[in-house]
C-alpha cells in the first residue's frame, strides 16, 4: 500500500508553504533541518494548510505515491524537498553564497577529508558530468587510463574518457564480479597509467569494489597513477575515507544515497589531482566542465565571497544543504552501518525466497542496492507492474548481457534510515506476493 497522507494534501502546498518560510526562519542555519512541520510558526500560514501541518506532525506532505526503490533517484525527505521551495535569490547574494559555502564545507566531512588541498565541486548536471570533469581535466589526449570493468557504468566511464582522447585499457571482470588485485597488479606493472578508474558500486550489477586495498596496491606499484572513483551509487551509503585511503577523485550525484533531487554533479579531488589539472599542457577540452573555470568559483563560495562563472541552481543547492545537514547530524560511520544492516536483512530475505543475486560473492555485494536474478519463468515485464500496483517501484536490468534476467532494488537514504517509514519490509513482502502472483512457488 502506498504511504498514507493527509486527505486534503496537494503538491501545490509545497510552494505555498515556502513563501512563508522566509520571515520565520533565518536562512543558512546549517543544522536546523527539522523545519517542518512541527516547528513552523503556523500563524503565518493560511488556515487550510496549518490544519494538517499542526495536527499531523508525523505525516508527509508529499502526495501518496508508490515508493521509489530504484538505485536512484531515491525517496526524498520532506525537509529536503521543502527547502527547494525557497524564494528566488541572486546566486551572488550574501545569503546564497553562505549556503553554498557551507554546502561545500559539509562535503569535506561526508568524504572524510581534512586536507585543505582537497577541492570539492558542486556543478549543475547529473552524475555523468563527473566523468567529463575527470576526462577533460585530469587526462590529456593520448594518455593511458586503466578502467576496472564491472558493468554498464564502468563502460560508460571508459566511453567518456575516449571522447576526450584518452587511451583506455579496460580490465573486464565476468558479470557479477570485479577485477581482482593480482590482475590489476599485472596490468599496472605492464604499462604506466595516468589514472585508474574504479566504479565503487556498479549500479548495473550491485557489485561493490573494495577501495582501500586497491589504493595500497596502486600506491605501491604505480605511485604516480591517479586513483579515480565513480562513487555515484556509493557516496553516503558506503564508507569512503578520502584522505586515509589516498584517493585522488571521487565523483557522485545528488539523487542517489545523498537523497537530494537530481541535477547536481558532486565531486572531491585531491591536491595532487588539482595540480595535475593546473599543470596540464593542453587546455581542457570542455568549457563548462573546466576545472580552471570552476576552481576559483568553488574556492570563493567556500570563503563566503560572491563569484560567477555560470549560474548555479540556488534551489538545488538549498536542497543539498539540507540533505548534508541531515546526514552530518550523526557520525557518517553510523550511516554506513545502518545501510549495511538493512542490506544484510534484504539479502537474507532474497536468499530465503530462493533467489540469487547478480553479485554472488558476499564481500562483493553493495549495501545500497541489490540486483536480483528472476526465477525461471518469471519475467521482469510482468513482475515490475505487479509490484508497482502494490506501491513499490523497482528497476529493471541494464547490464547488456543479462538485462532481461534480473531486477534491481535500491535501498538508500530515508527508506532505510527513517524509522517512521516501512519501505523495506513493505518491499520485501510485496516482492514475495508479486512473485507468487507470477506463479513462482518459492524456495
Ligand atoms: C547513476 C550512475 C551514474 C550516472 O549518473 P547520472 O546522474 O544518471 O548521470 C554513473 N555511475 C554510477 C555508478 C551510477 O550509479
Amino acid at each position: 500500500m502506498p504511504r498514507q497522507n493527509p486527505p486534503d494534501n496537494h503538491p501545490a502546498r509545497l510552494s505555498l508553504i515556502s513563501r512563508h518560510l522566509a520571515p520565520v526562519y533565518p536562512i543558512n542555519t546549517p543544522y536546523a533541518v527539522e523545519r517542518l512541520p512541527d516547528t513552523i510558526d503556523t500563524s503565518l500560514l493560511p488556515k487550510t494548510q496549518s490544519r494538517s501541518l499542526s495536527t499531523s506532525p508525523k505525516m508527509s506532505f508529499q502526495p501518496a505515491h508508490p515508493t521509489l526503490l530504484i538505485p536512484g533517484p531515491i525517496e526524498f525527505d520532506d525537509a529536503v524537498l521543502q527547502s527547494m521551495s525557497h524564494f528566488s535569490e541572486s546566486h551572488v547574494s550574501a545569503g546564497f553564497v553562505a549556503t553554498f559555502g557551507e554546502t561545500l564545507s559539509m562535503l569535506r566531512k561526508l568524504f572524510q577529508t581534512s586536507d585543505p588541498a582537497s577541492q570539492p565541486f558542486v556543478l549543475s548536471g547529473s552524475g555523468t558530468l563527473g566523468w567529463d570533469l575527470v576526462a577533460a581535466n585530469l587526462i590529456e589526449p593520448g594518455e593511458d587510463v586503466l578502467v576496472l570493468g564491472t558493468g554498464y557504468f564502468s563502460d560508460g566511464f571508459a566511453d567518456c574518457l575516449r571522447v576526450y582522447g584518452a587511451n583506455v585499457t579496460e580490465l573486464k571482470a565476468p558479470v557479477g564480479t570485479k577485477p581482482q588485485l593480482p590482475e590489476i597488479e599485472k596490468a599496472l606493472s605492464e604499462k604506466k597509467y595516468k589514472a585508474i578508474t574504479v566504479t565503487h558500486v556498479d549500479t548495473s550489477t550491485g557489485v561493490l569494489s573494495e577501495l582501500q586495498q586497491l589504493s595500497v596496491l596502486v600506491h605501491r606499484i604505480s605511485p604516480d597513477t591517479l586513483i579515480i572513483v565513480d562513487g555515484v551509487c556509493s557516496v553516503a551509503c558506503e564508507e569512503i575515507d578520502f584522505d586515509a585511503w589516498g584517493l585522488d577523485g571521487v565523483v557522485t550525484a545528488s539523487q542517489k544515497a545523498i537523497g537530494c533531487p537530481a541535477g547536481l554533479s558532486i565531486s572531491m579531488f585531491s591536491g595532487r589531482a588539482m595540480k595535475t589539472a593546473q599543470n596540464r599542457k593542453t587546455p581542457p577540452a570542455s568549457y563548462f566542465a573546466s576545472m580552471k573555470n570552476w576552481t576559483p568559483i568553488m574556492q570563493n563560495y567556500e570563503a563566503k565571497k560572491p563569484s560567477y562563472f555560470a549560474t548555479p541552481s540556488p534551489q538545488l543547492i538549498h536542497a543539498l544543504h539540507t540533505a548534508l545537514s541531515q546526514i552530518l547530524v550523526k557520525p557518517v560511520s553510523e550511516r554506513f552501518a545502518a545501510h549495511k544492516a538493512a542490506s544484510d536483512r534484504i539479502k537474507k530475505a532474497i536468499t530465503d525466497l530462493g533467489l540469487k543475486q547478480v553479485a554472488a560473492n558476499r564481500d562483493e555485494q553493495a549495501h545500497g542496492m541489490t540486483a536480483i536474478y528472476l526465477p525461471e519463468g518469471v519475467k521482469g515485464a510482468n513482475l515490475l507492474p505487479i509490484l508497482a500496483k502494490k506501491g513499490v517501484v523497482f528497476a529493471g536490468g541494464i547490464h547488456k548481457e543479462i538485462a532481461a534476467k534480473y531486477i534491481r532494488f535500491g535501498h538508500m537514504g530515508v527508506s532505510v534510515l527513517d524509522p517512521k517509514r516501512n519501505d523495506i519490509d513493505h518491499a520485501i513482502k510485496s516482492l514475495k506476493e508479486a512473485l507468487a502472483e507470477c506463479g513462482y512457488k518459492g524456495a
